[in-house]
């Protein structure tokens, strides 16, 4: 009698997908600028909104105020600049300066910051916002 000798086993990866990032839809409107699919992108990025208006604020040097999930920058961006900043932060307070990957967190207290590396475990200073 014939037996399956095993069974297939699901294709599941442990590690995860290289990280993904929606694209930044942003428009100007009026004098302002308005990221559309701000609550998405912070999702993405498992930042807070808070330290994520702080660094565009810097970023662009005018207010940014986030509205029911949207942001509005105070003047005009185009879609290139403000996808470049989100990138900007991405790069720094995001994605591990050592190996690349998202799987990090904001770490430390009394001024210094550091971002920590779940998957490869470096710790890496980030600038102060
Ligand atoms: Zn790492």
């Amino acid at each position: 009698m014939l037996e399956r000798a095993y069974m297939s086993l699901p294709k599941e990866s442990l590690t995860k997908e290289r990280f993904q990032m929606p694209a930044v839809d942003s428009m100007i409107q009026g004098s302002k600028t308005l990221v559309r699919n701000f609550d998405q992108l912070l999702k993405a990025m498992e930042r807070t909104e808070e330290h994520v208006c702080k660094f565009l604020t810097k970023e662009f040097g005018t207010a940014v105020s986030p509205d029911k999930g949207k942001l509005v920058l105070n003047g005009k961006f185009g879609l290139i600049q403000v996808t470049h900043a989100f990138e900007s932060y991405l790069k720094q307070y995001v994605l591990c300066h050592e190996c690349g990957k998202p799987d990090t967190h904001i770490m430390g207290e009394h001024g210094v910051k550091m971002l920590k590396c779940q998957a490869c475990g470096a710790m890496s200073p980030v600038r102060k916002l």
